[in-house]
């Protein structure tokens, strides 16, 4: 039996991250990426890691739009990853509600976890990038220390974040994230 846990992933949230953080959103037109995004993922693709997408979703549970429009959204969102040369490994979306108590819902690791398995993914060299402190929760849960979280808007609790690196843009993953 061969089982290996050589493929080491960088773990992206989307809204905050890859696109300006919208309330719910839904819509293409409405989707703007954030600036550099596409340079660091080259880089990152550069230094052999896999891209994976973790978000929470609950607008759908919240009924403002279905799981088909986040899938029309997601379908077009890759086709600008591949326009601009990066491969995204896979996508995990939460659509569960804050009060349903799912696993996947950050800051649970149930998204991490299932991206682990399903790819078999080494998440000690592995890094997980976020706009908020739950997405360094979850990706403390499963398994991984490096740990970056982004100012993109959001206020953030810099003295009692347990992120490993706090950065203001995403284009400084670059210094940090080198090997
Ligand atoms: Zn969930």
């Amino acid at each position: 039996m061969e089982y290996q846990l050589n493929k080491k992933a960088i773990f992206l949230d989307r809204d905050g991250v890859i696109n300006i953080d919208v309330n719910y959103l839904y819509r293409i037109n409405d989707f703007e990426f954030i600036e550099g995004i596409f340079e660091v993922c080259r880089h990152f693709q550069n230094l052999g890691y896999s891209i994976i997408i973790v978000t929470n979703q609950s607008g759908i549970a919240r009924d403002l739009y279905k799981d088909e429009d986040f899938q029309v959204l997601t379908n077009w969102m890759i086709k600008e990853f591949k326009k601009n040369h990066i491969n995204i490994l896979d996508i995990f979306h939460c659509p569960h509600s804050p009060d349903s108590h799912c696993n996947c819902r950050k800051p649970k690791p149930g998204m991490l976890l299932n991206a682990k398995h399903k790819h078999n993914i080494n998440m000690q060299n592995s890094w997980i990038i976020g706009d908020k402190e739950t997405d360094i929760i979850a990706g403390i849960s499963s398994g991984i220390t490096n740990t970056i979280l982004v100012k993109s808007g959001h206020k953030i609790d810099e003295l009692n974040s347990k992120a490993k690196f706090i950065i203001d843009s995403i284009q400084q993953t670059n210094k940090i994230i080198t090997s």
